[in-house]
């Protein structure tokens, strides 16, 4: 069987110690294992803050830039093969391993071209500079300098390739060096990625742990950073560790999110933007078997369409067809591992604790694979009182589950509904009525990291709420973990620090200018 491995140090590592087994979630399948035991965790952070940090810091921003742009020809290079990673691990379609690999690369391609942009700076600058003095001779400007420790990964099981390259790109473009950590069950794509970019890059610019390894947030320094992805228990835990509090490492989280799908009064059956709401609610519930950071959880529709709504969902959900990824006819394949199924059961059941079952009660066959094996579950649509509601408003089931409630007409009142998901990614709202727009944006808007409104003039060209682009920010207050990734230049934020500086207006101009730094 494969053994997976880690890169530490510029070099290929094995742990050792009892091996942890990954499987194909259609077949239940081993396909690699990995042990990391005994990995040299501390000498593999000093070396990628020594070398890497240094290597980065030599590069102008163009030249970072040019370190994104191999990674993105690499991935797609090797895409085919990623793909294939994606659906024997993951669990993944064809179409959710490409939204994975192809986002990775897409990612890589926009910090790339950013980079070019940028140009030969090595510092950035934050706003204008500002007259201190009585005379514009004494200035104060503020800059972005690149920290000098290593930035720490930690990625959830969902996204193993997009994961990796959305917070590699940031760090790297910002001058930080990476130590890139995937969640063991799924990490066969990212093993393989970092396979592919670890020689093509300066040493100590990408390392990679694999397997649980969860020693290494513990090792870390006052001026290294945390990125985290993944539960909001496991942040919590990160959040509480001695080290990470009294050097003040920078955590930055990504958790769960009860993201809602609204749909103002004013949206009727069979208008572009009803179909809008539709198609992406369907897609956002199964799509990647619903384990999406950004998937819809929620929906919120008037009292005059939520019955249509329902039997609308019901119909299309149950087309989709479930089984082992492989098989062409299949459009939602496994959950990623034993216990997401048997956690997705257990939210489930404690869903139907409140809610009215609408869909998912009823047998599964999936189609493919081998018989009575693979963690298949067909979607679930629930129905629920949504002021009266505790569970769905609280509890992320992590697959294609969702709840629908009836909301006021009153945009407001549907906001404080919303807002009962305690801080979310993303938030879908799907409305051609200006006036409700707004009113709800005000108000559910700081609850939230991003909106996505569709409305019919934009109907055809959405891409859906799921698809986190890198133009805007990712991330999400409150149980979303108060994050932000992405959003361009501001995506480097997390791997800066912002220095206020003081003095003569024309040393400080030279030194912001290209080459000055
Ligand atoms: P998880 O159990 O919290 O694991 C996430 C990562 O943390 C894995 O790499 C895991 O490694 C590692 N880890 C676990 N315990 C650790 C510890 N004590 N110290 C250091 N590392 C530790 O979450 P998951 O089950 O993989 O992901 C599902 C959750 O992620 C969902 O709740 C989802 O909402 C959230 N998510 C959020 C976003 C976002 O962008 N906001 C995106 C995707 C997923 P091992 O696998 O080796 O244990």
């Amino acid at each position: 069987m494969l053994s997976l491995r880690s890169h530490l140090c510029g070099q290929w590592v094995s742990g050792s110690g009892a091996p942890q087994i990954l499987v194909d979630p259609a077949t239940e399948a081993p396909v690699a294992e990995v042990c990391s035991d005994g990995l040299p965790l501390e000498q593999g952070l000093d070396f990628a803050r020594r070398e890497g940090g240094q290597a980065l810091r030599a590069l102008d921003l163009a030249g970072r830039g040019k370190l994104c742009d191999a990674a993105a020809r690499l991935l797609h290079q090797h895409r085919d093969e990623l793909l294939e990673l994606g659906m024997a691990n993951g669990g993944n379609t064809r179409s959710d391993a490409k939204f994975d690999v192809d986002g990775a690369a897409a990612t890589f391609a926009h910090y790339a071209s950013l980079g070019a942009a940028l140009g030969e700076r090595r510092l950035l600058e934050d706003g204008e500079s500002v007259q201190l003095g009585r005379s514009p001779r004494y200035a104060g400007r503020h800059l972005w300098l690149p920290r000098r420790g290593v930035a720490l990964h930690v990625n959830a099981f969902n996204f193993p390739a997009w994961g990796l390259a959305e917070k590699a790109a940031t760090a790297w473009l910002a001058g930080m060096p990476v130590v890139s950590k995937p969640a063991t069950a799924t990490a066969l794509v990212a093993h393989r990625m970092a396979e592919v970019l670890a020689p093509a890059l300066p040493p100590g610019v990408l390392s990679f742990v694999c397997g649980s390894a969860h020693a290494l947030p513990g090792l870390l320094r006052d001026q290294d950073v945390i990125a985290f992805t993944g539960s909001s228990g496991t942040a919590a835990r990160l959040r509480a560790l001695p080290r990470v509090a009294d050097a003040s490492v920078r955590l930055n989280v990504e958790a769960d999110s009860l993201n809602a799908a609204v749909l103002g009064p004013d949206v009727l059956p069979g208008s572009e933007t009803y179909e809008l709401a539709v198609r992406d609610i369907v897609r956002e519930m199964t799509q990647k078997t619903g384990q999406k950071c950004t998937a819809v959880r929620r929906i919120f529709a008037s009292s005059a369409l939520a019955a249509t709504l329902g039997e609308e969902l019901v119909a299309r959900l149950r087309d989709v067809v479930v089984g082992d990824p492989r098989d062409e006819r299949v459009k939602m394949g496994p959950l990623a591992s034993a216990a997401q199924l048997a956690e997705v059961r257990a939210g489930t059941a404690r869903l139907a604790t409140e809610a009215r079952r609408l869909l998912g009660d009823e047998a599964l066959v999936p189609v493919g694979g081998v018989p009575g094996r693979g963690y298949f579950v067909a979607p679930s649509l629930f129905a629920s009182a949504a002021a009266g509601a505790a569970v769905a408003h609280e509890l992320e089931v992590f697959g294609p589950v969702a709840t629908l409630f009836e909301a006021p007409d009153d945009p407001e009142a549907v906001a404080e509904l919303v807002a009962r998901g305690r801080g979310a990614l993303v938030c879908a709202l799907y409305t051609d009525d200006r006036r409700f727009a707004a009113s709800f944006i005000g108000a559910a808007g700081p609850y939230h990291g991003r909106i996505a409104w569709g409305s019919t003039k934009v109907a055809a060209q959405a891409p859906g709420p799921g698809m986190v682009m890198p133009e805007l920010v990712h991330g999400g207050p409150g149980r979303a973990g108060g994050g932000e990734e992405l959003g361009g230049v501001r995506g480097l934020a997390a791997y800066s620090q912002r220095l206020a500086i003081q003095g003569d207006r024309a040393l400080l101009d030279a030194l912001v200018a290209p080459k000055g730094g």
